[in-house]
């Protein structure tokens, strides 16, 4: 069987990376994204994915995969709802399709997350799976037994844009998000999120991982902040519970390695889940920020 070849297109980078069947990676190529620029974006894809297939001396792939920021507007079938907003209305699949003359299967960043978790990943095997990213911004994502689901309107993982349920005295000053509601997930989970948090409470200003070496010595104040952000967390996936009861949730992004999450977070989701005890395993992605571009691999089986 021909190897299964992967792409994430991320703000920053793009990767490229070929699986064999077996989950193993047999190469691995990253490049910066071009800045602002739609059509050498585009170039940069086909090229990268041209050399592997060269360098790896494979037939040419009737589909590959792709994880991109966003998602394909299930009427235009352009790109919609992309932080690299370069991309945003653009036909960047079929631009692709064009250039590479092969089938490209395109799902949303978390999705791709939730599939490869879901593969052999954090959650192999199970059906129903819940991915966060918890990085710049944040994102969700479904895999059902092993496959992403976007729904009707390419919606299904938008969890980051709902607000922050079970409102308490500390959840204030609500932040406007890029999307143009107020008091979104992703303003309050995504790092930039913790910073200002933090900021707002505190007054200073600190990156994510100086507020955690702050909390894990104990100072008061990143202490406080910690705490505002492991229950944010834990209500935002109690309502995921309450709404499909998912079989694992997984996370990943850069927020998603601070162990105390772990730790910290199940035990506050049965506060707000309509019954308990919750078995809901909380895990962080097994295969780190691979994931993108293994479940994109997956998306070509
Ligand atoms: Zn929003």
């Amino acid at each position: 069987m021909n190897p299964l070849i992967g792409i994430d297109l991320g703000g920053t980078k793009i990767e490229v990376a070929v699986l064999n069947h077996h989950g193993q990676v047999l190469y691995r190529h990253r490049q910066p994204t071009p800045v602002g620029d739609y059509r050498a974006t585009v170039r940069c894809v086909a090229d990268m994915v041209s050399l592997c297939i060269q360098e790896q001396q494979m037939a040419q792939p009737q589909a590959i995969g792709m994880a991109i920021p966003g998602c394909l507007d299930p009427t235009s079938q352009k790109v919609r709802g992309a932080n690299s907003v370069v991309l945003n209305g653009k036909p960047l699949q079929a631009d692709l399709q064009d250039l590479l003359q092969c089938t490209v299967h395109m799902e949303n960043d978390a999705n791709c997350l939730a599939v490869s978790e879901a593969v052999d990943g954090a959650a192999q095997g199970l059906s129903v799976v819940f991915a966060v990213i918890l990085g710049t911004g944040c994102g969700g994502g479904w895999a059902f037994n092993g496959q992403a689901w976007r729904g009707q309107h390419g919606l299904a993982g938008e969890w980051g844009h709902n607000p922050l349920p079970w409102l308490g005295g500390q959840d204030h000053p609500a932040r406007e998000c890029w999307c143009g509601q107020t008091a979104c997930l992703e303003t309050w989970l995504c790092g930039p999120g913790l910073v200002a948090d933090h900021e707002a409470h505190s007054g200073q200003s600190s990156s994510p991982p100086e507020i955690v070496a702050a909390m894990r010595a104990g100072q008061l104040q990143a202490l406080s902040t910690w705490r505002r952000y492991v229950d944010r967390l834990a209500r935002a996936l109690a309502q995921i519970i309450n709404t499909m009861d998912p079989d694992a949730v997984v996370l990943g992004g850069g927020l998603s390695q601070i162990p105390e999450i772990y730790t910290q977070v199940t035990p506050l989701l049965e506060r707000h889940t309509f019954s308990r005890p919750i078995r809901t395993p909380i895990r962080p992605a097994m295969h780190g920020d691979a994931s993108g571009v293994r479940g994109a691999a997956w998306l070509a089986r």
